[in-house]
């Protein structure tokens, strides 16, 4: 349930209906929008739950939250959430991108990148130290030297720093050098993971599964939201199909959907979308089109020489083309990039 205070409901009033929610042995999240605040009330309701919450002081109503998620949705939250992390601002009216190699491989490596990318306008760099992949004989990541490195390009260049997790027991020291945990697609319902990240300060990047439904994913989110971590951005990565000619299938039509359930951010992923260089720039575009509030794009020096997904992935030249075809996209729409 959803409790709606009026506008001019006091700071008493509110944390007077936060804990009367409480004893009702509800979960109660604080959602402060610009017109007014309201109360999420999270749990199995009893009789006369609505009721006793509706004659609270300072209320306007008490609706329903029709969606199984409910933190995350529209209904909680109209006005859209904007994620605000060091140099990186996704959401609202501002695009951001995050650029950078599939994996950190070396000090220079991802120094070098993290230069050529915020110099053609990326805002994030990412870089995979703990990497998962699918067959045990691949790089696995550089793992903590990894993040040292990503730690030393944040340190040159002022990039906010994008990485994966992927298991619980690295949260902690994942956390400590990145700006920005990723919840990777073989991750998405890994449970004890999302309420992991959910305990921590750091802002969440969850991927869609690659066989998840939207509602799945949003089900996903609500595991971090639920332990009271409102930082999360989602990313459509693409999903599989029938169709072999790309890597995986694109659907573009998550970026509205996603904006139409959710206040949290959308973020497209055209690199592992798509799975081949040549159709990024495209994606990227088509992307900026459909509305999305950030892109998260695979950048290396040589790509032909990349550990990892080099396939998919823009050398500076081609993301220097990329972010200028995004800006001009942008521009026609109004939003910042
Ligand atoms: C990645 O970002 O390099 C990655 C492994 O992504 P995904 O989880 O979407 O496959
Ligand atoms: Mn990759």
């Amino acid at each position: 349930m959803i409790v709606v205070m009026q506008k001019d409901a006091s700071q008493e009033h509110i944390q007077h209906m936060v804990e009367r929610v409480e004893k009702l042995g509800l979960k109660s999240h604080v959602i402060n929008g610009t017109e007014r605040t309201v109360i999420a009330a999270i749990g199995e309701k009893r009789e006369y739950t609505r009721e006793s919450l509706e004659s609270g002081p300072g209320v306007a109503e008490v609706v329903p939250i029709l969606a199984p998620y409910k933190v995350a949705s529209r209904e909680v939250k109209p006005e859209p959430t904007q994620i605000q992390v060091g140099s990186l601002t996704v959401g609202a009216g501002t695009l951001g991108v995050i650029a950078g190699p599939c994996s950190v491989e070396s000090e220079t490596q991802i120094i070098e990148t993290a230069k050529a990318v915020k110099a053609a306008g990326a805002t994030g760099l990412r870089g995979g130290a703990f990497k998962p992949r699918t067959s045990p004989y691949s790089f696995q990541g550089l793992k903590e030297q990894g993040l040292k490195f990503l730690a030393a390009a944040r340190e040159e260049t002022g990039l906010a720093i994008v990485t994966e997790v992927v298991s619980t027991d690295d949260v902690e020291l994942v956390s400590r050098y990145a700006d920005v945990l990723q919840i990777g697609a073989r991750n998405m319902q890994n449970y004890r993971l999302l309420e992991a990240v959910g305990n921590t300060n750091s802002t969440i990047l969850l991927k869609r599964g690659a066989s998840a439904t939207i509602e799945e994913l949003l089900l996903a989110a609500e595991y971090i939201l639920n332990e009271g971590n409102p930082q999360v951005m989602l990313c459509e990565r693409g999903i599989r199909t029938f169709e072999s000619h790309t890597r995986f299938t694109l659907p573009l039509a998550s970026v509205a959907y996603l904006q139409n359930k959710t206040h949290l951010p959308v973020v497209i992923d055209p690199s592992h979308g798509t799975g081949h260089t040549y159709l990024v720039p495209s994606m990227a575009a088509a992307a900026v089109a459909a509305g999305a509030d950030g892109l998260i794009l695979e950048v290396h020096p040589d790509p032909e020489c990349a550990l990892s997904d080099g396939y998919q992935t823009l050398d500076f030249t081609q993301f220097e083309e990329t972010m200028d075809r995004c800006r001009k996209v942008a521009a026609a729409l109004e939003v910042n990039l």
